[in-house]
């Protein structure tokens, strides 16, 4: 019989995690508020709100475990669920994601460095904060911000009670702007015994703060930074007892990675080990969850991520260049909304750089240059 896997959160990541699975023998069950949810379409789905008690009951009695996609599940929930089956990632997982103050606590008491920050209560404490930390820095909501939603940079200091409006005047943080060369992601997975297993670091380029393009290996990656990145990635991982699969974004700065935020939960950033690594990081979240062993994590070759957004591509478009690899998400077309991916791979990092800028000329996306014309990956 099938091993049942319930999900709170039933968007692309969950619809990933489902045809993971389904090789694997593993049933997928959705708890999403969205009738015919990107998960829903391939998988089955109940249909309600992730804090509703009889849905949750249901979930939880249809599953052998739970997981969630969606970092913004309420941890109310995931502790409900947990009373009757086991849940994965731990839910305290999910309170440390969601408030961006937990995040730089965790960061702290792990010695992992970040950006400095000052915790916003109130209009009254934004003065002595910036004269403290001063400017180019950002305010921040501390909870349900993402994609560059709920925050606001702060060129000067007189800015700040506007933005602080802006946001609605909830809990905030005031971080001081980092001078980053570059952003990067690091995906781990640690199994039901304490074994990890990392993916290599990815470099990310946003637009409007929304994920571009995912470059795997990292252009111009050495050990030192890789392990590094273990290192932080790992110390969370052992920190909070952690099942399954955890990105950290970070800052490069110099030689030196300072974290950004947690995700809870399989990532974006990774969407290219499904054509582009060994294991992909749904199969290693279902294989870390269910106690199975981890998948090796090797990238084949090199891989190029675009995200596709606000807009369906014609298939053939797409299918047209070399090593593109297309994945929609069933999601109806909506302004900057994400809509699927294409990842190419490819041993030829020349070939899969000129492939990637065919891809972006064909669907009218901005992608970067490589810095010397012909590879990403070049020295
Ligand atoms: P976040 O929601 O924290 O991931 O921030 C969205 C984007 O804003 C990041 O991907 C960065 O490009 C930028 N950003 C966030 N925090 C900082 C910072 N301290 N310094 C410079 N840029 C930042």
């Amino acid at each position: 019989m099938a091993v049942r896997v319930g999900c709170l959160g039933g968007g692309q990541l969950g619809r990933m995690l489902a045809l993971a699975g389904s090789p694997l023998g593993i049933a997928m069950t959705f708890l999403e508020p969205q009738d015919g949810s990107s998960a829903g379409q391939v998988a089955r789905q109940l249909v309600g709100e992730y804090g509703d008690p009889v849905l949750l009951a249901e979930l939880g009695a249809q599953s052998d475990l739970v997981t969630f996609e969606f970092e913004s599940v309420p941890e109310a929930s995931a502790r409900q669920l947990a009373e009757s089956c086991p849940v994965f990632p731990p839910p305290r997982a999910l309170l440390v994601g969601q408030d961006r103050l937990e995040e730089k606590l965790l960061f702290e008491r792990l010695g992992i460095p970040a950006a400095p920050y000052l915790p916003i209560g109130g209009a009254l404490e934004l003065g002595p904060a910036l004269a403290r930390l001063g400017t180019p820095s950002r305010l921040k909501a501390r909870r349900l911000s993402y994609d560059g939603h709920g925050q606001v940079p702060l060129a000067a200091a007189e800015a700040a009670p506007a933005a602080f409006a802006q946001l609605g005047e909830v809990p905030c943080l005031l971080e001081r702007d980092v001078p980053f060369s570059r952003e990067l992601s690091i995906i781990g997975v640690r199994g039901s015994g304490g074994e990890t297993a990392f993916y290599p670091l990815v470099e990310n380029h946003h637009q409007n703060s929304v994920l571009r393009l995912s470059l795997a290996p990292a252009p111009r990656l050495g050990p030192a930074l890789q392990s590094q990145a273990e290192g932080v990635c790992g110390a969370i991982l052992s920190d909070l007892a952690y099942q399954g699969v955890l990105a950290v974004e970070l800052f490069q700065v110099g030689d030196q990675l300072l974290a950004n935020e947690i995700a809870p939960r399989v990532h974006n950033s990774g969407h290219w080990t499904i054509d582009g690594a060994d294991t992909s990081q749904f199969e290693n979240h279902l294989r870390a969850g269910l106690g199975w062993p981890l998948g090796s994590t090797q990238p084949r070759g090199v891989s190029a991520m675009i995200n596709l957004l606000g807009e369906l591509p014609d298939p053939r478009l797409v299918l047209g260049v070399p090593g593109a690899h297309l994945h929609l998400y069933g999601k109806a077309p909506r302004p900057g909304r994400k809509l699927g991916h294409v990842t190419i791979t490819g041993s030829d990092p020349g070939a899969v750089t000129a492939a990637t800028r065919e891809l972006g000329r064909r669907l009218g996306a901005r992608v970067p240059k490589p810095p010397d014309g012909n590879s990403y990956w070049a020295a």
